[in-house]
């Protein structure tokens, strides 16, 4: 295996498109990265001119030290998997793995038993002598890494390979996934636009948008310290919660003034850090789990008064949809502390904001100003 370095990556289409504006980004040797972020941000594209399979505008693609950037995709010595179209339909799932084998002149016993191994491992040393039409979704998904696997690349590059999977099954291959990387020391960089995939499997994320990189991290370190407003309310399930506000200080004392709500947060908070200015607008980002749901009708200082707008029950959580009139807040509670309160929909009901919890973005660039307190533990 080796490692992968990408250097200011530019690719513009024919027509003038900016797919890619600058994207740079390392996988260590036996590391699983993920470029994770929404529809047309340019991760395919990515994928794709580290392959070989376009030519990038501008940029650096280096592999094991390597400068590749120039060369055909076979000189890169990459395996690529997409989905289960990949596989060869008129070829049993042996010839399926012999493939690329058999393109390298292997010999016919080294061939045999690097596939035994490989089909071992992946639990498909059954299925040797179907062909692709009988296997089930999660079997030609295993068959597909199988025959990235027996080849020995020096990077894997997987394109949402398992979206098309039913959840039941993208969950199981999730964790084998993993295990596989793990075992074969993969050198890994994983294209999806599922955060659960991202979160559970990479070891760092790479979150793009509109062909430029928005924060590269662990991704515990991505949901607790998002560093900017886009990675905020794209990493965690439900969204986090983002709120018009304005800071103002009264008697030495900031406040945070949500809708017709008033915060006070800690002055060393709001000293520390890039300059703050009381008046300015602000946008305030609370995770659903971190705000807890109090009595109705309590004018306190950081409760907020709302009614009722929707609530789902996902078995040992529920989430109340807090109308605050022009803004829903969602807040995620424990299925038993849920019984506390009203579920009609309009009924009053309020919720305490606690200031440790909160984020700080600038409004006009998306910046985070300040990160929420909880969120200064130690995190890999
Ligand atoms: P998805 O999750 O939907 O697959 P993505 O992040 O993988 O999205 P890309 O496929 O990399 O996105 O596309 C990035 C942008 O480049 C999109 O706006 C897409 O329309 C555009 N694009 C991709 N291929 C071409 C092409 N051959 N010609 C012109 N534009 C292209």
């Amino acid at each position: 295996m080796a490692d992968l370095h990408i250097e200011n990556l530019a690719k513009t289409f024919k027509g003038g498109f900016d797919a890619l504006r600058g994207i740079s980004l390392d996988v260590a040797d036996c590391e699983a990265v993920f470029l994770l972020g929404p529809s047309g941000a340019g991760k395919t594209t990515t994928l794709r001119l580290v392959a070989g399979l376009e030519d990038a505008t501008q940029g650096k693609i280096a592999i094991g030290g390597r400068d590749v950037t120039s060369l055909t995709p076979r000189e890169r010595n990459l395996a690529m998997v997409y989905d289960k179209h990949s596989l060869f339909p008129h070829m049993s799932v042996f010839e399926n793995l012999a493939y690329p084998l058999r393109l390298r002149r292997m010999t016919e016993a080294a061939m045999k038993a690097r596939i035994q191994g490989v089909a071992e491992t992946l639990q498909i040393e059954t299925l040797l002598d179907r062909r692709p039409s009988q296997l089930s979704g999660g079997q030609m998904q295993r068959v597909a890494i199988g025959r990235a696997l027996v080849r020995e690349a020096d990077v894997f590059l997987l394109d949402e390979p398992i979206s098309h999977l039913d959840a039941q099954l993208r969950a199981r291959m999730r964790v084998e996934f993993k295990r596989l990387q793990r075992d074969f020391k993969a050198t890994m960089l994983y294209v999806s636009h599922d955060q659960l995939e991202a979160m559970t499997m990479a070891d760092r994320i790479v979150l793009i948008n509109k062909g430029r990189v928005e924060q590269i991290a662990t991704p515990q370190q991505m949901f607790d310290r998002p560093e900017t407003l886009f990675v905020a309310t794209f990493i965690g399930e439900p969204m986090m919660n983002t709120l018009p506000a304005r800071l103002a200080e009264v008697d030495k004392r900031f406040v945070l003034t949500i809708g017709t709500s008033q915060v006070a947060v800690d002055r060393d908070w709001i000293l520390s850090g890039p300059p703050l200015s009381p008046g300015a607008e602000y946008v305030v980002g609370i995770r659903p789990q971190q705000i807890a749901l109090s009595a109705s009708g309590d004018s306190s200082a950081g409760r907020v008064n709302g009614t009722v707008f929707a609530v789902e029950t996902l078995g040992s959580r529920v989430i109340f949809d807090v109308d605050l009139q022009g803004a829903i807040v969602r807040v995620m509670t424990s299925v038993d502390a849920a019984r506390a309160f009203p579920r009609t929909i309009g009924a009053p009901i309020s919720f305490c904001v606690k200031a440790d919890f909160v984020y700080l973005f600038d409004a006009a660039t998306g910046r985070t100003m300040r990160q929420a307190r909880f969120s200064e533990r130690k995190t890999h």
